[in-house]
């Protein structure tokens, strides 16, 4: 069944995350295969998550590591904030979109695109980097945050609020800096 994101006319905000440096990934990771039985992009099986948001059943467990780590740090999201949050996938998301959050007026709805066929070609890290980067304007209201940090010599994003995507292997060497970043 095809579900569309909620048509208030007045758009708050749009975040575009270019996933230009996506294409630098190892290849050697595995992509697992998530699509069966011919359903095309338009037939997200977008489900509701144990009644507390709106999700394909495969991008759920990104959300909940999100409002785990969140929790964790003291920044515990409001169960009706979570309920405003719709995840979709959108295959019209221009050409180095990965993901995008779209905040809305009046509802406040909140709904996260993700251009699923870029999304199969990162990795489990790489995900999360990008959702919890979508998370952090949903649920955070955080905006972009290209400050950067030297890591042992070499230079990165200081934040997953970065406005390019941080790769998964340096996420995931310097994990706990960037989740109290992101949840400070
Ligand atoms: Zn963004």
């Amino acid at each position: 069944m095809k579900q569309t994101p909620p048509k208030e006319p007045k758009l708050l905000k749009a975040d575009v995350y270019p996933a230009r440096t996506v294409l630098f990934l190892s290849l050697f990771l595995t992509v697992l295969g998530l699509v069966g039985c011919g359903h095309g992009e338009d037939s997200p099986s977008l489900q509701n998550v144990d009644g507390r948001y709106a999700a394909p059943a495969e991008l759920a467990p990104y959300v909940d590591e999100f409002l785990a780590a969140a929790t964790a740090h003291s920044k515990a999201i409001d169960s009706a904030l979570v309920g405003k949050l719709s995840v979709i996938y959108d295959e019209s998301l221009p050409g180095a979109v990965i993901g995008r959050c779209e905040q809305y007026t009046g509802t406040g709805a909140k709904v996260i695109k993700i251009k699923k066929s870029r999304w199969e070609t990162i990795d489990e890290a790489t995900r999360q980097s990008l959702t919890f980067h979508e998370l952090g304007h949903c649920f955070l209201g955080r905006k972009h945050d290209d400050t950067t940090v030297d890591h042992g010599g070499s230079t990165a994003p200081a934040s997953l609020m970065s406005t390019e995507i941080i790769h998964g292997n340096v996420f995931e060497a310097h994990r706990e800096e960037y989740l109290a970043e992101l949840f400070k």
